[in-house]
């Protein structure tokens, strides 16, 4: 596929190169994320459901495909609305000199008040993921860890938020900026909402799941961004991570197909730069061995008889990842 370069056009239409414009290196670059301290994990009450790997310590409930009976399908709601709300809660807070512990906070509270565990908290078996909420800075491309760094001005900040209440868990993430952002780091995060919701507006009952990557790779790459290959969205419900893997890059030999009823997650993460990244020492963090920003947007969607609904959104159907109706009022040319 043909991917914009650096004596292209910019995308946006400015009439500037693009290494000069949204491509910019050098206003794009920023030093790597030093990690900080890590806190002790916090309390749930003991009268919130804890999943099967909590209350335990392995998963019991099946990883096929997340199909729903109409009463499943409910509680699935419940879910992914207080995930979109407590999304919501703790995007407000984003500010420079605000920390992610703080935000590991504010989340964490506003999954309580609601009744919800904390999907990632104690996740990962013998990894034991120690936070209620993932926050993925800058070149952090996914499963970044609350501490006590302070956002900056100018940071961007992906905030990953899974809601387990009910009996099912609700996945949904945004990027957010952190003060005011320069343009180029601006448009990655726009192009990758944007990206989303593409991907997510090309499901359809009967369709193969390639459909998804179809709509999202050769758009990132006409605005001169890559796609993560390794992680993919994936099936969710009873279960957190069940089948299918969803790829958002286009992989031959993608055939399985959507069937009204499932649920699972789109999540794309775009990087400006190389998209090779290595592990921190602490066992989750995942960083671009270039320190270019990436970002990241989530949610989880139902197959219906018709097409696709997306179900992270508060009660009024808003979502700081956008909704399908801001795609449509939105959308720019690819
Ligand atoms: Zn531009």
């Amino acid at each position: 596929m043909d991917r914009l370069r650096g004596n292209d056009r910019c995308w946006c239409g400015s009439g500037r190169k693009h290494k000069k414009c949204h491509g910019d290196v050098r206003v794009l670059q920023r030093p790597p994320v030093q990690l900080g301290a890590v806190s002790a994990p916090r309390e749930v009450p003991a009268e919130i459901q804890r999943p099967d790997y909590v209350s335990v310590g392995s998963i019991t409930t099946d990883t096929g495909y997340q199909v729903h009976t109409p009463e499943e399908l409910e509680r699935m709601r419940v879910a992914c609305r207080v995930a979109a709300e407590v999304l919501s809660t703790t995007g407000a807070a984003v500010a420079p000199g605000v920390t992610t512990e703080e935000l590991d906070a504010i989340a964490h509270e506003a999954y309580i008040e609601r009744g919800a565990y904390p999907s990632t908290l104690h996740y990962g078996g013998s990894r034991d993921y120690p936070k209620s909420i993932c926050t993925s800075v800058n070149g952090v491309v996914c499963h970044g860890i609350p501490d006590d760094r302070p956002l900056a001005e100018g940071d961007i900040v992906n905030v990953d938020v899974t809601a387990f209440i009910e009996g099912m868990h609700g996945d949904t993430s945004a990027t957010f900026c952190v003060g005011a952002l320069d343009v180029a780091t601006q448009g990655l995060v726009e192009t990758t909402r944007e990206a989303t919701l593409r991907g997510i507006a090309a499901v359809a009952p009967g369709e193969p799941l390639v459909r998804i990557a179809e709509a999202i790779e050769p758009f990132a790459a006409s605005r001169g961004y890559s796609v993560v290959r390794e992680y993919g969205g994936h099936g969710i419900g009873r279960t957190f991570h069940a089948a299918p893997h969803i790829n958002h890059c286009i992989t031959p030999g993608d055939s399985q197909r959507f069937e009204t009823g499932m649920t699972f997650t789109v999540e794309p993460m775009l990087t400006t730069g190389v998209d090779s990244y290595r592990q921190a020492g602490d066992g989750w963090t995942e960083c671009l061995v270039d320190s270019m920003p990436s970002a990241q947007f989530e949610h989880t969607v139902l197959v219906t008889d018709v097409g696709v609904e997306i179900l992270t959104v508060d009660s009024s159907g808003r979502s700081p990842a956008g909704t399908l109706a801001d795609l449509e009022a939105e959308a720019t040319p690819a």
